[in-house]
Protein backbone atom coordinates (compact mmCIF):
# COMPACT_ATOMS: atom_id res chain seq x y z
CA UNK A 1 0.00 0.00 0.00
CA UNK A 2 2.99 2.50 -0.91
CA UNK A 3 1.86 6.09 -1.43
CA UNK A 4 -1.52 5.63 0.16
CA UNK A 5 -2.11 7.56 3.69
CA UNK A 6 -3.00 4.34 6.11
CA UNK A 7 -5.36 4.61 8.80
CA UNK A 8 -7.00 2.73 11.19
CA UNK A 9 -10.83 2.59 11.09
CA UNK A 10 -12.63 1.30 14.17
CA UNK A 11 -16.24 -0.06 14.61
CA UNK A 12 -18.15 -0.25 17.94
CA UNK A 13 -20.54 -3.13 19.11
CA UNK A 14 -24.00 -2.28 17.09
CA UNK A 15 -26.15 -2.31 20.62
CA UNK A 16 -24.12 0.46 21.29
CA UNK A 17 -25.84 2.50 17.95
CA UNK A 18 -29.40 0.69 18.67
CA UNK A 19 -29.78 2.91 22.04
CA UNK A 20 -30.76 5.77 20.34
CA UNK A 21 -31.10 8.75 22.85
CA UNK A 22 -28.31 7.13 24.95
CA UNK A 23 -25.67 7.07 22.20
CA UNK A 24 -23.91 10.50 23.10
CA UNK A 25 -23.45 9.19 26.62
CA UNK A 26 -22.33 5.63 24.89
CA UNK A 27 -19.85 7.69 22.64
CA UNK A 28 -18.41 9.49 25.60
CA UNK A 29 -17.62 6.60 27.54
CA UNK A 30 -16.74 5.13 24.26
CA UNK A 31 -14.30 7.68 23.70
CA UNK A 32 -12.43 8.42 26.73
CA UNK A 33 -11.88 4.57 27.13
CA UNK A 34 -10.32 4.68 23.12
CA UNK A 35 -8.10 7.56 24.04
CA UNK A 36 -6.84 5.99 27.26
CA UNK A 37 -6.19 2.57 25.43
CA UNK A 38 -4.20 3.57 22.66
CA UNK A 39 -2.09 6.04 25.80
CA UNK A 40 1.63 5.47 25.00
CA UNK A 41 1.04 4.35 21.08
CA UNK A 42 1.38 8.36 19.38
CA UNK A 43 -1.56 7.95 18.22
CA UNK A 44 -2.34 11.17 17.05
CA UNK A 45 -6.12 12.99 16.57
CA UNK A 46 -9.07 10.28 16.26
CA UNK A 47 -11.85 11.29 13.76
CA UNK A 48 -15.33 10.04 14.80
CA UNK A 49 -18.10 9.31 12.59
CA UNK A 50 -21.37 8.00 14.36
CA UNK A 51 -20.23 4.44 15.32
CA UNK A 52 -16.74 4.64 13.99
CA UNK A 53 -13.82 6.14 14.68
CA UNK A 54 -10.35 6.38 12.49
CA UNK A 55 -7.14 7.76 12.75
CA UNK A 56 -3.79 8.13 10.44
CA UNK A 57 -1.63 5.24 11.01
CA UNK A 58 2.48 6.14 11.14
CA UNK A 59 4.07 2.74 10.33
CA UNK A 60 4.31 -1.17 11.14
CA UNK A 61 5.50 -0.44 14.56
CA UNK A 62 2.86 1.70 15.44
CA UNK A 63 0.18 -0.89 14.15
CA UNK A 64 1.52 -3.55 16.36
CA UNK A 65 0.81 -1.61 19.31
CA UNK A 66 -2.73 -0.03 18.34
CA UNK A 67 -3.89 -3.73 17.54
CA UNK A 68 -2.70 -5.10 20.85
CA UNK A 69 -4.45 -2.97 22.29
CA UNK A 70 -7.62 -3.05 20.35
CA UNK A 71 -8.02 -6.67 20.52
CA UNK A 72 -8.60 -5.73 24.12
CA UNK A 73 -11.34 -2.71 24.35
CA UNK A 74 -14.62 -3.74 24.78
CA UNK A 75 -16.48 -2.06 22.80
CA UNK A 76 -14.30 -2.55 19.83
CA UNK A 77 -16.87 -5.02 17.09
CA UNK A 78 -14.37 -4.61 14.55
CA UNK A 79 -11.08 -2.93 13.24
CA UNK A 80 -8.63 -2.56 10.33
CA UNK A 81 -6.45 -1.08 8.47
CA UNK A 82 -7.71 1.10 5.85
CA UNK A 83 -6.29 4.00 3.27
CA UNK A 84 -8.33 7.05 2.80
CA UNK A 85 -9.14 8.67 -0.50
CA UNK A 86 -12.11 10.92 -1.28
CA UNK A 87 -15.02 9.40 -1.18
CA UNK A 88 -15.68 9.20 -5.25
CA UNK A 89 -15.90 6.23 -7.07
CA UNK A 90 -12.85 8.02 -9.37
CA UNK A 91 -11.00 8.25 -5.92
CA UNK A 92 -11.72 4.46 -4.58
CA UNK A 93 -10.51 3.09 -8.02
CA UNK A 94 -7.44 4.57 -8.51
CA UNK A 95 -6.56 3.22 -4.54
CA UNK A 96 -7.40 -0.31 -5.52
CA UNK A 97 -4.10 -1.25 -7.73
CA UNK A 98 -2.55 -0.22 -4.21
CA UNK A 99 -4.56 -1.93 -1.89
CA UNK A 100 -4.34 -5.19 -4.00
CA UNK A 101 -0.62 -4.26 -3.98
CA UNK A 102 1.17 -8.22 -3.23
CA UNK A 103 -2.15 -10.05 -2.73
CA UNK A 104 -3.69 -12.94 -4.70
CA UNK A 105 -7.05 -14.78 -4.12
CA UNK A 106 -9.41 -17.38 -5.44
CA UNK A 107 -12.07 -15.20 -5.12
CA UNK A 108 -13.15 -11.80 -3.95
CA UNK A 109 -15.90 -9.40 -2.74
CA UNK A 110 -16.24 -5.91 -1.82
CA UNK A 111 -18.54 -5.31 1.20
CA UNK A 112 -19.56 -1.21 1.18
CA UNK A 113 -21.26 0.72 3.81
CA UNK A 114 -22.46 4.35 3.45
CA UNK A 115 -22.43 6.03 6.39
CA UNK A 116 -22.94 9.22 4.96
CA UNK A 117 -26.23 8.38 2.66
CA UNK A 118 -25.69 11.66 0.12
CA UNK A 119 -23.40 9.44 -1.38
CA UNK A 120 -24.66 9.23 -4.84
CA UNK A 121 -24.53 5.63 -5.19
CA UNK A 122 -26.26 2.97 -2.97
CA UNK A 123 -24.00 0.31 -1.15
CA UNK A 124 -25.22 -2.58 -3.73
CA UNK A 125 -23.91 -0.05 -6.44
CA UNK A 126 -20.82 0.79 -5.29
CA UNK A 127 -20.20 -3.15 -4.73
CA UNK A 128 -21.26 -3.89 -8.13
CA UNK A 129 -18.99 -1.40 -10.06
CA UNK A 130 -16.14 -1.52 -7.51
CA UNK A 131 -16.22 -5.96 -7.99
CA UNK A 132 -16.46 -5.12 -11.74
CA UNK A 133 -13.24 -2.91 -11.57
CA UNK A 134 -11.26 -5.15 -8.96
CA UNK A 135 -12.25 -8.11 -11.51
CA UNK A 136 -10.78 -6.10 -14.74
CA UNK A 137 -7.61 -5.27 -12.68
CA UNK A 138 -7.01 -9.11 -11.35
CA UNK A 139 -9.06 -11.52 -13.16
CA UNK A 140 -10.29 -12.80 -9.54
CA UNK A 141 -13.83 -14.19 -9.42
CA UNK A 142 -16.35 -12.16 -7.53
CA UNK A 143 -18.02 -14.92 -4.74
CA UNK A 144 -20.75 -13.04 -2.62
CA UNK A 145 -21.36 -16.21 -0.20
CA UNK A 146 -17.59 -17.37 0.78
CA UNK A 147 -15.06 -15.19 -0.80
CA UNK A 148 -11.22 -15.62 -0.32
CA UNK A 149 -10.70 -11.87 0.30
CA UNK A 150 -13.28 -9.32 1.42
CA UNK A 151 -12.98 -5.85 0.62
CA UNK A 152 -14.14 -3.78 3.35
CA UNK A 153 -15.32 -0.04 1.76
CA UNK A 154 -16.66 2.17 4.24
CA UNK A 155 -18.17 5.93 2.98
CA UNK A 156 -18.14 8.92 5.38
CA UNK A 157 -19.46 12.58 4.50
CA UNK A 158 -15.48 13.34 3.94
CA UNK A 159 -13.43 10.46 3.18
CA UNK A 160 -13.88 6.79 1.39
CA UNK A 161 -12.05 4.18 4.00
CA UNK A 162 -10.70 1.16 2.11
CA UNK A 163 -9.64 -2.21 3.44
CA UNK A 164 -8.60 -5.55 2.96
CA UNK A 165 -9.07 -7.03 6.31
CA UNK A 166 -11.37 -6.61 9.34
CA UNK A 167 -10.19 -7.80 12.86
CA UNK A 168 -12.19 -8.54 15.80
CA UNK A 169 -12.29 -6.60 19.19
CA UNK A 170 -13.93 -7.79 22.35
CA UNK A 171 -17.66 -6.60 21.52
CA UNK A 172 -19.84 -5.39 24.35
CA UNK A 173 -20.62 -2.37 25.85
CA UNK A 174 -18.13 0.39 26.76
CA UNK A 175 -17.41 0.12 30.43
CA UNK A 176 -18.72 2.27 32.20
CA UNK A 177 -21.99 2.09 30.68
CA UNK A 178 -23.27 -0.41 32.49
CA UNK A 179 -22.68 0.64 36.22
CA UNK A 180 -20.09 -0.55 38.73
CA UNK A 181 -20.60 -3.96 40.36
CA UNK A 182 -17.96 -6.33 42.70
CA UNK A 183 -17.41 -9.73 41.97
CA UNK A 184 -16.18 -12.36 44.19
CA UNK A 185 -13.00 -13.37 42.53
CA UNK A 186 -11.26 -16.85 43.26
CA UNK A 187 -8.64 -18.49 41.78
CA UNK A 188 -10.59 -20.89 40.07
CA UNK A 189 -11.74 -20.73 36.47
CA UNK A 190 -15.74 -19.57 36.70
CA UNK A 191 -14.89 -15.82 38.47
CA UNK A 192 -12.96 -14.20 35.99
CA UNK A 193 -15.20 -14.57 33.31
CA UNK A 194 -17.93 -14.09 35.45
CA UNK A 195 -16.42 -10.65 35.81
CA UNK A 196 -15.31 -9.94 32.15
CA UNK A 197 -19.15 -11.12 31.02
CA UNK A 198 -20.09 -8.42 33.39
CA UNK A 199 -17.54 -5.74 31.90
CA UNK A 200 -18.66 -6.89 28.22
CA UNK A 201 -22.04 -5.28 29.60
CA UNK A 202 -20.36 -2.35 30.44
CA UNK A 203 -19.59 -2.89 34.00
CA UNK A 204 -16.43 -1.69 36.10
CA UNK A 205 -15.33 -3.87 38.08
CA UNK A 206 -13.89 -4.19 41.53
CA UNK A 207 -12.43 -7.74 42.97
CA UNK A 208 -12.95 -9.25 46.04
CA UNK A 209 -10.99 -11.72 47.10
CA UNK A 210 -11.02 -14.11 50.02
CA UNK A 211 -7.70 -15.82 51.00
CA UNK A 212 -7.00 -18.22 54.58
CA UNK A 213 -3.47 -16.66 54.83
CA UNK A 214 -1.20 -17.70 56.46
CA UNK A 215 -2.99 -20.90 57.38
CA UNK A 216 -2.99 -22.15 53.55
CA UNK A 217 0.08 -21.07 51.43
CA UNK A 218 -0.32 -18.01 49.54
CA UNK A 219 -0.89 -19.42 45.59
CA UNK A 220 -4.59 -18.27 45.66
CA UNK A 221 -3.78 -14.76 46.55
CA UNK A 222 -1.23 -14.62 43.97
CA UNK A 223 -3.84 -16.07 41.74
CA UNK A 224 -6.18 -13.37 42.29
CA UNK A 225 -3.25 -10.66 41.40
CA UNK A 226 -2.14 -12.08 38.70
CA UNK A 227 -6.10 -12.62 37.26
CA UNK A 228 -6.82 -8.81 37.84
CA UNK A 229 -3.82 -7.71 36.25
CA UNK A 230 -4.80 -9.78 33.11
CA UNK A 231 -8.26 -8.75 33.56
CA UNK A 232 -7.26 -4.65 33.79
CA UNK A 233 -6.51 -4.88 30.03
CA UNK A 234 -10.06 -5.08 29.48
CA UNK A 235 -11.20 -2.04 31.69
CA UNK A 236 -7.67 -0.25 31.94
CA UNK A 237 -7.89 0.02 35.60
CA UNK A 238 -9.15 -1.82 38.99
CA UNK A 239 -9.40 -2.24 42.41
CA UNK A 240 -8.73 -5.64 43.81
CA UNK A 241 -9.56 -5.46 47.73
CA UNK A 242 -7.96 -9.06 49.34
CA UNK A 243 -9.68 -10.17 52.38
CA UNK A 244 -7.26 -12.07 55.15
CA UNK A 245 -10.90 -14.82 55.85
CA UNK A 246 -8.95 -17.66 58.45
CA UNK A 247 -10.18 -15.88 61.55
CA UNK A 248 -13.39 -15.92 60.52
CA UNK A 249 -13.32 -19.43 59.42
CA UNK A 250 -11.31 -20.21 62.56
CA UNK A 251 -14.40 -19.00 64.55
CA UNK A 252 -17.11 -20.49 62.35
CA UNK A 253 -15.74 -24.27 62.87
CA UNK A 254 -16.09 -24.14 66.82
CA UNK A 255 -20.04 -24.00 66.70
CA UNK A 256 -20.58 -24.92 62.93
CA UNK A 257 -20.86 -28.08 62.06
CA UNK A 258 -18.52 -29.61 58.92
CA UNK A 259 -21.35 -30.18 56.56
CA UNK A 260 -22.55 -26.36 56.82
CA UNK A 261 -19.13 -24.77 57.00
CA UNK A 262 -19.11 -24.28 52.78
CA UNK A 263 -22.61 -22.45 53.10
CA UNK A 264 -21.28 -20.43 55.98
CA UNK A 265 -18.23 -19.31 54.79
CA UNK A 266 -20.13 -18.13 51.42
CA UNK A 267 -22.68 -16.02 53.55
CA UNK A 268 -19.50 -14.30 55.53
CA UNK A 269 -18.11 -13.66 51.97
CA UNK A 270 -21.19 -12.36 50.61
CA UNK A 271 -21.46 -10.02 53.86
CA UNK A 272 -17.84 -8.85 53.41
CA UNK A 273 -17.96 -8.42 50.16
CA UNK A 274 -21.35 -6.47 50.25
CA UNK A 275 -20.24 -3.88 52.63
CA UNK A 276 -16.83 -3.29 50.07
CA UNK A 277 -19.26 -2.91 47.48
CA UNK A 278 -21.07 -0.09 49.25
CA UNK A 279 -18.05 1.03 50.44
CA UNK A 280 -16.35 1.92 46.97
CA UNK A 281 -19.71 2.50 45.04
CA UNK A 282 -20.59 -0.31 43.69
CA UNK A 283 -24.25 -1.46 43.00
CA UNK A 284 -24.37 -5.10 42.53
CA UNK A 285 -22.40 -8.30 43.32
CA UNK A 286 -21.35 -10.87 41.13
CA UNK A 287 -20.15 -14.33 41.57
CA UNK A 288 -18.99 -17.27 39.14
CA UNK A 289 -21.63 -19.86 40.50
CA UNK A 290 -23.43 -21.96 37.74
CA UNK A 291 -26.19 -24.00 38.72
CA UNK A 292 -25.40 -27.66 39.44
CA UNK A 293 -22.01 -27.45 39.18
CA UNK A 294 -20.91 -28.98 42.38
CA UNK A 295 -22.86 -29.67 45.84
CA UNK A 296 -22.71 -26.01 46.54
CA UNK A 297 -24.13 -24.85 43.74
CA UNK A 298 -27.21 -26.44 43.65
CA UNK A 299 -30.72 -24.11 43.93
CA UNK A 300 -31.36 -24.82 47.15
CA UNK A 301 -27.48 -23.34 48.53
CA UNK A 302 -27.09 -20.53 46.28
CA UNK A 303 -29.94 -19.38 47.47
CA UNK A 304 -29.29 -19.70 51.33
CA UNK A 305 -25.89 -18.28 50.49
CA UNK A 306 -27.35 -15.31 48.35
CA UNK A 307 -29.77 -14.55 51.32
CA UNK A 308 -27.00 -13.31 53.15
CA UNK A 309 -27.08 -10.18 50.87
CA UNK A 310 -29.13 -7.77 52.20
CA UNK A 311 -28.61 -4.36 50.54
CA UNK A 312 -27.19 -5.22 46.95
CA UNK A 313 -28.36 -7.96 44.42
CA UNK A 314 -25.92 -10.61 44.01
CA UNK A 315 -25.82 -11.96 40.08
CA UNK A 316 -24.49 -15.08 38.70
CA UNK A 317 -23.88 -14.30 35.13
CA UNK A 318 -23.04 -17.94 34.52
CA UNK A 319 -25.38 -19.51 36.55
CA UNK A 320 -26.83 -21.67 33.20
CA UNK A 321 -23.11 -22.22 31.28
CA UNK A 322 -21.81 -25.75 31.31
CA UNK A 323 -18.27 -26.08 32.34
CA UNK A 324 -16.90 -26.32 28.88
CA UNK A 325 -18.77 -23.25 27.89
CA UNK A 326 -17.41 -21.37 30.55
CA UNK A 327 -13.79 -22.91 29.15
CA UNK A 328 -14.26 -21.54 26.03
CA UNK A 329 -13.80 -18.20 27.28
CA UNK A 330 -11.50 -18.44 29.97
CA UNK A 331 -9.39 -19.86 26.96
CA UNK A 332 -8.89 -16.80 24.79
CA UNK A 333 -9.27 -14.48 27.51
CA UNK A 334 -6.21 -16.07 29.08
CA UNK A 335 -7.61 -16.60 32.46
CA UNK A 336 -7.39 -19.98 31.62
CA UNK A 337 -3.76 -20.92 32.57
CA UNK A 338 -3.47 -18.73 35.84
CA UNK A 339 -6.90 -20.71 37.01
CA UNK A 340 -5.48 -23.79 36.78
CA UNK A 341 -2.64 -23.64 38.86
CA UNK A 342 -3.05 -25.72 41.52
CA UNK A 343 -4.07 -23.60 45.10
CA UNK A 344 -5.93 -24.55 48.21
CA UNK A 345 -9.33 -22.63 48.17
CA UNK A 346 -10.04 -21.25 51.29
CA UNK A 347 -13.50 -22.94 51.63
CA UNK A 348 -11.93 -26.33 51.48
CA UNK A 349 -10.82 -25.89 54.92
CA UNK A 350 -12.25 -27.87 57.56
CA UNK A 351 -14.83 -28.90 55.53
CA UNK A 352 -16.09 -33.11 54.70
CA UNK A 353 -15.98 -34.63 51.78
CA UNK A 354 -19.88 -34.46 51.57
CA UNK A 355 -21.47 -31.00 52.85
CA UNK A 356 -25.05 -30.28 52.56
CA UNK A 357 -26.66 -30.48 49.25
CA UNK A 358 -30.18 -28.68 50.53
CA UNK A 359 -29.71 -26.28 52.73
CA UNK A 360 -32.14 -24.51 54.33
CA UNK A 361 -32.25 -21.13 55.64
CA UNK A 362 -33.63 -21.81 58.97
CA UNK A 363 -30.96 -24.04 60.00
CA UNK A 364 -27.96 -22.36 58.73
CA UNK A 365 -29.48 -18.77 60.84
CA UNK A 366 -29.45 -20.97 63.78
CA UNK A 367 -26.22 -21.52 63.97
CA UNK A 368 -25.26 -18.32 62.65
CA UNK A 369 -27.34 -17.42 65.74
CA UNK A 370 -24.43 -19.09 68.10
CA UNK A 371 -21.58 -16.34 66.08
CA UNK A 372 -20.70 -12.96 66.27
CA UNK A 373 -21.31 -12.34 62.95
CA UNK A 374 -20.92 -8.31 62.98
CA UNK A 375 -17.73 -8.61 64.65
CA UNK A 376 -16.26 -11.29 62.37
CA UNK A 377 -17.15 -8.99 59.59
CA UNK A 378 -16.05 -6.25 60.99
CA UNK A 379 -12.76 -7.81 62.00
CA UNK A 380 -12.19 -9.30 57.86
CA UNK A 381 -13.13 -5.73 56.69
CA UNK A 382 -10.21 -3.69 59.05
CA UNK A 383 -7.80 -6.49 58.10
CA UNK A 384 -8.72 -5.59 53.85
CA UNK A 385 -4.95 -4.91 51.54
CA UNK A 386 -6.24 -2.87 48.62
CA UNK A 387 -4.29 -3.15 45.23
CA UNK A 388 -4.84 -1.00 42.58
CA UNK A 389 -4.13 -1.80 38.58
CA UNK A 390 -3.55 0.69 35.28
CA UNK A 391 -3.54 -0.79 31.61
CA UNK A 392 -1.73 0.49 30.00
CA UNK A 393 0.76 0.78 32.78
CA UNK A 394 0.97 4.24 34.44
CA UNK A 395 3.50 6.28 32.40
CA UNK A 396 1.40 5.92 29.15
CA UNK A 397 -1.69 6.66 31.27
CA UNK A 398 0.91 10.17 32.28
CA UNK A 399 1.52 10.89 28.64
CA UNK A 400 -2.36 10.73 27.95
CA UNK A 401 -3.39 12.64 30.81
CA UNK A 402 -0.69 15.40 29.37
CA UNK A 403 -2.05 14.69 25.57
CA UNK A 404 -5.35 15.61 26.93
CA UNK A 405 -4.74 18.33 29.38
CA UNK A 406 -2.65 20.10 26.32
CA UNK A 407 -5.05 19.75 23.63
P1 LIG B 1 -14.60 -20.55 40.55
O1 LIG B 1 -14.05 -21.30 39.39
O2 LIG B 1 -14.94 -19.12 40.25
O3 LIG B 1 -13.79 -20.73 41.81
P2 LIG B 1 -16.19 -22.72 41.27
O4 LIG B 1 -16.94 -23.41 40.20
O5 LIG B 1 -14.91 -23.31 41.76
O6 LIG B 1 -15.99 -21.23 40.84
P3 LIG B 1 -16.95 -22.32 43.97
O7 LIG B 1 -15.54 -22.54 44.37
O8 LIG B 1 -18.06 -23.03 44.63
O9 LIG B 1 -17.20 -22.56 42.46
O10 LIG B 1 -17.22 -20.77 44.08
C1 LIG B 1 -18.41 -20.18 43.65
C2 LIG B 1 -18.22 -18.69 43.57
O11 LIG B 1 -18.00 -18.15 44.90
C3 LIG B 1 -16.99 -18.30 42.81
O12 LIG B 1 -17.27 -18.24 41.43
C4 LIG B 1 -16.67 -16.95 43.37
O13 LIG B 1 -17.48 -15.94 42.81
C5 LIG B 1 -17.04 -17.12 44.84
N1 LIG B 1 -15.84 -17.52 45.60
C6 LIG B 1 -15.49 -18.76 45.98
N2 LIG B 1 -14.32 -18.74 46.65
C7 LIG B 1 -13.93 -17.45 46.71
C8 LIG B 1 -12.81 -16.75 47.26
N3 LIG B 1 -11.84 -17.40 47.88
N4 LIG B 1 -12.75 -15.42 47.14
C9 LIG B 1 -13.72 -14.75 46.48
N5 LIG B 1 -14.79 -15.34 45.94
C10 LIG B 1 -14.91 -16.67 46.04
MG1 LIG C 1 -13.61 -22.35 43.13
Amino acid sequence: MTGMEQHVLVRFYHEIALKGGNRPWFLKHMGANLRRALAGTGVGRIRWNAMMASFPLRDEEQWELVRERLEELIGVERFSRAVSVKPTMEAMKEAMPGLLEGKSAASFRIAARRADKRFPMTSPEINHALGRHVQELTGWPVDLKQAELTLYVQTTEREALLSAESLPGPGGMPVGVGGHVAALLSGGIDSPVAAYQMMRRGCKVTFVHFHSFPLVEGTSREKAEELVELLTHYQQSSRLLLVPFAAAQQRIIVTVPPAYRVAVYRRFMVRIAEALAVKHGAAALVTGDSLGQVSSQTLENLTTIGAAAERLPLFRPLLTMDKGEIVDIARPLGTFPISIIPDQDCCSLFVPKHPVIKSRIQDVERMEAELPVQELVEQALEAVEERVYHWPPAPANREAGEAATAG
